[in-house]
């Protein structure tokens, strides 16, 4: 008998994969100004970027990153447990508890790792982990790297989640769900699903990569926005990559969470630190972020704009009220003609197809940020109607 070729029918996946219109391809941004980035020699509008308030490319936040790389290095050199937590990342914690008005904060090097971490870290083997089905990827695989029963209930659904609760009532449960939905910009039920935990006994976990620094008061998420506090919403995770326009993540919650986690989240104990530099310049996009809400309410009008214009022109939107606007295409090859039509047309808007999203809902990413101007968007709009005509 010969073995199978792993690389060989890792080959074989990827002929499928371009035999469907679904190949991903990888692009390099030759250099970056505002919200316009050049691609191939071309210089292109970006609607793609999660940088929802124009921070990433922001002064005060480079100076600070200079600023704090000359006084600590670059790399943390450790993992936090083993002398890698340094004032930086203790005062970005407190920071971003202050903000979410939660007791405690505890960072992680990705969204991805802490979403990881927290699952892995709260669930035991067997435990109920209930999720809505459009949730990020890392949310789905935290749970199977807890050995969780995984129940996934259609979109929104919180009477489907109240049953997939019920089929093990006396099991400790968690409810996952994004707080903004990454690929459609809607937002969770967030008093819903706090009722059904309440109800039901079972803590809920809010993903808020797509609301901190967006929605609430002071842009402090979702949750503030709902008036959900660390009671009725125990664990908080989110990203300082989007909004924030840096990189890594946050857990925030209870003190007891936030000890747990040090303890037993594989994924903050192995791994090295994020660097001091970056907690450094995240502090500045947290003060930024909470101060500058000029940056907010410029996001607001342009997402009105966008969503009246697409209308105008008949083009088909999502019920999104954050900057995440997709425009629906449906079939992917035709996803993806669109996207090359737009950067033909000096646009750079990422075709998302499947398993991004459910087959036969291939869409143009459309994202919004506070460094557009009225003027980028309408002439968006134009291209959009000219190309999907
Ligand atoms: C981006 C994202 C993550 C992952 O965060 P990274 O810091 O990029 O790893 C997790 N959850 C959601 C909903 C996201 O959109």
């Amino acid at each position: 008998m010969s073995r199978p070729d792993l690389l060989a029918r890792l080959a074989a996946a990827q002929a499928d994969r371009a035999q469907a219109a679904l190949l991903r391809r990888l692009r390099t941004v030759d250099a970056v100004d505002g919200t316009d980035i050049v691609v191939a020699g071309r210089r292109l509008t970006g609607f793609a970027s999660n940088d929802y308030l124009g921070l990433a490319g922001h002064p005060e936040l480079v100076e600070a990153l200079a600023t704090a790389a000359r006084r600590w290095g670059v790399g943390a050199g450790a993992a936090h447990l083993l002398g890698g937590h340094r004032e930086e990342h203790a005062a970005l914690e407190e920071a971003l508890a202050r903000w979410t008005g939660r007791a405690r904060a505890l960072l992680f090097s990705t969204g991805y790792m802490a979403n990881l971490g927290v699952l892995q870290a709260v669930l035991a083997r067997g435990d109920l982990c209930v999720q809505d089905k459009l949730n990020h990827a890392c949310l789905i695989d935290g749970a199977h790297l807890a050995g969780a029963v995984l129940r996934r209930y259609p979109h929104a659904d919180v009477a489907a989640a109240q049953r997939q609760l019920d089929t093990a009532p006396a099991a400790p449960a968690l409810v996952a769900s994004d707080g903004v939905f990454s690929m459609d910009g809607d937002v969770a039920p967030l008093p819903a699903l706090a009722d059904l935990c309440r109800t039901h006994g079972a803590s809920l976990m809010i993903d808020d990569a797509h609301g901190l620094g967006v929605l609430g008061p002071e842009g402090a998420g979702s949750l503030a926005e709902a008036g959900l506090d660390e009671a009725a919403a125990p664990i908080l995770m989110a990203t300082l990559g989007k909004a924030l326009g840096v990189a890594g993540a946050f857990v925030a919650g209870p003190a007891a969470l936030i000890e747990g986690l040090v303890q037993f989240a594989r994924p903050h104990v192995y791994t090295t630190a994020m660097p001091p530099a970056l907690a450094a310049a995240t502090r500045v996009a947290v003060r930024l972020a909470r101060e500058e809400s000029w940056r907010r309410q410029h996001l607001a009008a342009l997402i009105a704009q966008f969503r009246l214009g697409a209308a105008q022109r008949g083009l088909a939107l999502a019920a999104s009220r954050t900057p995440i606007q997709p425009v629906l295409v449906g079939a992917s090859d035709a996803a993806l003609a669109a996207a090359q039509a737009l950067e033909a047309a000096g646009f750079f808007v990422p075709a998302i197809r499947p398993p991004t999203v459910p087959a036969g809902s291939g869409r143009l990413r459309v994202t919004l940020s506070a460094a557009h101007r009225q003027s980028d968007v309408e002439r968006l709009l134009d291209a959009l109607a000219r190309v999907l005509r």
